[in-house]
């Protein structure tokens, strides 16, 4: 494990077998400054899970280094080079700059390897089957057959959103599997949704803008959907709008095209900054990045509102530790324009994750039948161990640079 193992952030998993080499994403975590995994060694080959960048942060300086190719789905291709390209820009104006450069980006668009589900790749005599992680469009897992068959998941989900179908378990002798939410259960989805619309339309009705903060890739298309039909005046901004025009283009990997297709033609886009302010006066909602809230549009329409009571920013997801979504959600204060300031706006969080919780991630690990069980991507992996344990799974739970042979 060079990275992401006991922690949610910068996932990246070196595996040998009968000499080939592979890495199984090579990710980092944005925060400030961000936190990048150890540096791989050579590799042959390298599998890509899906775009966020917790996954694919490092991918480009890999491929200048290395020269091997990466495989990936069309949309972890197509996003994951956007936000890559965005997060060299952000980087540099935040001061960190990325260990690589534009220029490593389109490399690395050469070197990809287009996948797509149920496709099987033979890579040095093994076959790699490519399976749907259910987390977002395109978010694959790899399952590597070989005397034993391992597993890498990546980030999964095993329910169905508005956007994807669910992972389906794959029976395998060595899983290799996120467990962010090791520990800890979602609320049922019907429920959530159900509070945050009543939140919302609470907000509007007092006079309040309801600002929701979400990843452009995943989380703001669900919120489209989840809050398309509601009859409020419900507007986008940042990259996501340029991500679910992506995503109309690769039906495929879709759970319902037509939902999504409806979501964008009836949510605006602000197109223009110079617009901001006036959306902020007029909208109900807005929907906008970043998802942490730690750069991007959303710092303005707080900044506008922060004063005001009537308004609220509701929080979508988790929030990784040293972000100032973190620091909101603790202290009720943030930093805007490299300011620490208080928020008066109320708070709301609502757990719209895309990764399966504690109960759903020991039903999918028991359907896959696995002897040995990795634990990684989680900062509190314990919890699952000891409820894996009484079923007789070997557990492993490797830190940042252990090794471990299976
Ligand atoms: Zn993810
Ligand atoms: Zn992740």
């Amino acid at each position: 494990m060079l990275g992401g193992a006991s922690e949610v952030g910068s996932l990246s998993a070196y595996v040998e077998n009968k000499g080939v080499r592979m890495l199984f994403d090579c990710g980092l975590t944005p925060s400030k400054p961000p936190k990048y995994p150890m540096k791989p060694p050579a590799v042959d080959l390298a599998f890509l899970s899906h775009a966020h960048i917790d996954h694919s942060g490092m991918i480009p300086w890999l491929c200048a280094t290395y020269g091997m190719d990466v495989v990936a789905t069309k949309p972890s291709v197509v996003i994951g080079t956007m936000l890559l390209e965005d997060s060299v820009k952000v980087s540099s104006l935040e001061g960190y700059p990325a260990p690589y450069d534009k220029g490593d980006v389109k490399l690395l668009k050469r070197h990809f390897q287009e996948v797509t589900f149920d496709d099987i790749l033979d890579v040095g005599g093994m076959d790699v089957v490519v399976h749907s992680a259910g987390h977002i469009p395109g978010a694959a897992m790899y399952e590597v057959q070989s005397d034993r068959t391992m597993m890498f998941t990546g980030d999964i989900n095993t329910l169905d959103s508005h956007l994807v179908n669910g992972a389906k378990p794959v029976k395998c002798d060595i899983l290799v599997i996120e467990s962010t939410y090791s520990g800890r259960d979602h609320p049922p989805r019907k429920e959530t949704e159900r509070h945050f619309l009543n939140k919302t339309k609470e907000v509007v009705e007092r006079g309040g803008l309801a600002i929701v903060p979400a990843f452009a890739v995943g989380r703001t298309q669900e919120m489209m959907m989840t809050l398309m039909n509601s009859g409020l005046n419900v507007v986008m901004d940042g990259m996501g709008s340029a991500v679910s025009r992506h995503y109309l283009n690769m039906p495929q990997y879709l759970r319902s095209p037509e939902r999504l297709a409806d979501a964008v033609a009836q949510i605006k886009a602000v197109r223009n900054p110079g617009d901001r302010k006036t959306v902020a006066k007029n909208a109900d909602v807005i929907i906008t990045t970043s998802g942490m809230v730690d750069g991007g549009p959303v710092l303005n329409y707080i900044a506008e509102k922060k004063n005001d009571k009537k308004s609220a920013v509701l929080i979508t997801g988790f929030q990784v530790e040293g972000t100032n979504g973190r620091m909101l959600m603790e202290s009720g204060e943030m930093v805007i324009v490299g300011e620490r300031s208080k928020i008066h706006c109320e708070l709301g969080f609502y757990d719209f994750s895309a990764h399966a919780d504690h109960n759903e991630l020991i039903k999918f690990i028991k359907a896959c039948e696995p002897e040995d069980v990795v634990l990684c991507h989680g900062d509190n992996r314990t919890a699952l161990a000891n409820d894996l344990k009484v079923d007789g799974f070997k557990i492993h739970m490797p830190k940042e640079g252990q090794q471990i042979e299976l």
